[in-house]
């Protein structure tokens, strides 16, 4: 029936491993492991016992506030002890985390607060601006805000903020609750959690232009960071070292890294942003065993200035999702540090990783592995009958960790959710073994360093300047990033030779987080278009592609 079972390393278990809410398995690694380091921040550790501390004193702080259960909890932070303690804090006092981009624009953060609900928001200092130019649009009962300085040591948690000050970089009037005056030590009140209560909002891009939030469960959160532990057959229990330098806001590195260490208890050794000097640094300082990542970091620190004389040693076994992992990337990664990398695919709807190639077993060149345990895929027609080996159809995939839907939005979740099955709107093939090749993308979406970007949104931004009569956006190869974000624009008559590509770059930056912003914009007499006007964009794409 699953032909892929035959493949899986030996020591990968065939079924799920059983799910609990995700408190509760941190509360039983601070019963086991109350000494040993959960957390390792900028030469600052925290014990399991103090994390689990913190985090009550998090949930009690909410519960104090009034919030009522099931309450929407945003966090917009860096990785850092803080992002940590306010997810599980928020779970164990019964509420919703809400991931949120640090790099969102005040109108990007003010769309998911509204759309989410959010009673709360947890923020960096440093970001309090973007908050501010919306609060009256979108209130909040309670914000929280923290800085790096909470979790540095006396005095230099005193210095921080006056250097920042000194450097320009702090705002000037600070809003809300300080951090550890809303922390209150002690028990919160005991909450009931059901594996199906909802955990997360995940927000991702959509094809309606707005980014929605996929509802992610207690189930579907915990099953996937089990999944991924069950899927290194020789994953040390309290022993690992895991590297936290992809963003936790988004669920790859919320599961990959955090979830995964966590519940291992493992370290983590937190990184508040991916560059490479401080991740050589790390892995050299602490052993870093566990190393997940995404295409470019690997390939940027594979280019690395020094690499080869570095102590990289430790890493074992790396995963690496979100986009294509070219194999040169990945031989000159193993041949640096001895670990294994294997690629695996997933989709924030399945929390997010569905499959993987396997650390010790066959690996497969351009394939995305086979299926975790638990987790069903076919590949199937437009009818959404499954088709032969070797064909070409829409991936579906069904498993413990796939999402209960799109925060109210019903058509939506219809339309990706059947019987279960979540219609992942990427084109695959399966082979006679059962590993999964990802042969195109079926929604409209780019991937730009291992970021999201949807062109619909992009195009709406450049819709609403007064200068742009007609836009598509689409994505083109790099060499770097993988692909890259381009624009053509036909600009209205009595703007043209008035407005340059630069205003309508600066105009992006405003309205999109950086990493959405088009980093070629070119002006066209008009788009190509098929005999039904809608634009090809395929034709812009190989446009750039071949002029490079
Ligand atoms: P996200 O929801 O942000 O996790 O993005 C999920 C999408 O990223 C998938 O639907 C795929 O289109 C793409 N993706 C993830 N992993 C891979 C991979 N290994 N190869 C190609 N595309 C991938």
């Amino acid at each position: 029936m699953n032909p892929w079972h035959a493949h899986y390393d030996q020591g990968v278990p065939k079924e799920a491993p059983k799910a609990r809410p995700l408190p509760e398995l941190l509360r039983e690694n601070a019963a086991r492991y109350p000494k040993k380091v959960a957390l390792e921040f900028l030469g600052r550790s925290l014990t399991y016992e103090a994390l689990w501390r913190e985090a009550e004193a998090f949930a009690k702080g909410l519960q104090e506030a009034g919030l009522p259960r099931g309450a929407r909890v945003a966090i917009m932070l860096p990785n850092s002890p803080q992002f940590v303690i306010a997810f599980y804090g928020a779970l164990l006092g019964g509420y919703v985390a809400v991931n949120t981009n640090p790099m969102y624009t005040p109108r990007e953060l003010r769309h998911q607060l509204l759309d989410s609900g959010a009673e709360a928001l947890v923020i960096l200092d440093q970001l309090l601006p973007r908050y501010q130019e919306i609060a009256l649009e979108a209130p909040l009962k309670l914000l929280v805000r923290t800085g790096i300085q909470d979790y540095l040591p006396f005095p230099k948690n005193l210095l921080y903020p006056f250097l920042q000050k000194r450097k320009g970089a702090w705002p000037k009037t600070l809003m809300g609750v300080p951090w550890r005056a809303f922390l209150r030590p002690g028990r919160p009140s005991p909450v009931a959690l059901d594996l199906d209560d909802l955990a997360l909002l995940q927000y991702t891009g959509g094809t309606t232009g707005v980014a929605k939030g996929a509802m992610l469960t207690h189930r579907n959160l915990a099953s996937n960071a089990l999944q991924v532990r069950a899927w290194i057959p020789d994953f040390r229990e309290g022993e690992e070292v895991v590297l936290g330098a992809i963003p936790f806001f988004h669920v790859y590195g919320m599961t990959v890294a955090m979830n995964l260490a966590l519940l291992g208890g493992a370290k983590l050794v937190l990184l508040p942003r991916p560059e490479i000097g401080p991740i050589v640094e790390a892995i050299e300082k602490h052993k870093v065993t566990l190393f997940p990542g995404v295409p470019t970091l690997y390939v940027a620190f594979n280019n690395f200035p020094g690499i080869e004389g570095r102590n990289l040693r430790s890493v074992r076994a790396c995963i690496s999702g979100s986009a294509p992992l070219p194999l040169e990337v990945a031989e000159r990664f193993e041949k640096l540090t001895g670990a294994k990398l294997v690629e695996g695919y997933g989709l924030t709807e399945a929390s997010p990783v569905t499959h993987c190639n396997p650390l010790y077993g066959k690996r497969k060149l351009g394939s995305v592995g086979l299926p975790f345990p638990g987790v069903e895929a076919k590949v199937v027609d437009e009818e959404g009958k499954e088709v032969p080996f070797g064909e070409v159809g829409e991936l579906i995939v069904k498993g413990p960790n796939v999402m209960k839907g799109y925060w109210n939005r019903p058509d939506e979740t219809s339309r990706a959710l059947k019987d279960g099955w979540l219609f992942t709107g990427d084109l695959a093939r399966m082979d006679e073994e059962g590993y999964f090749y990802i042969v195109d993308r079926k929604k409209d979406m780019i991937i730009a360093g291992g970021y999201n970007i949807y062109p619909r949104e992009v195009e709406e931004v450049l819709y609403q300047h007064p200068a742009v009569q007609e836009a598509a956006v689409v994505g083109v190869p790099d060499p770097y990033r993988g692909e890259t974000v381009a624009a053509f624009l036909v600009l209205k008559p009595e703007y043209q030779g008035k407005v340059t590509e630069k205003d309508l770059e600066a105009f992006c930056r405003e309205n999109l987080a950086a990493y959405k912003v088009p980093r070629i914009i070119r002006f066209r007499e008009s788009l190509p278009k098929s005999s039904v006007g809608k634009v090809l964009k395929r034709e812009l794409t190989k446009e750039v592609g071949a002029r490079g």
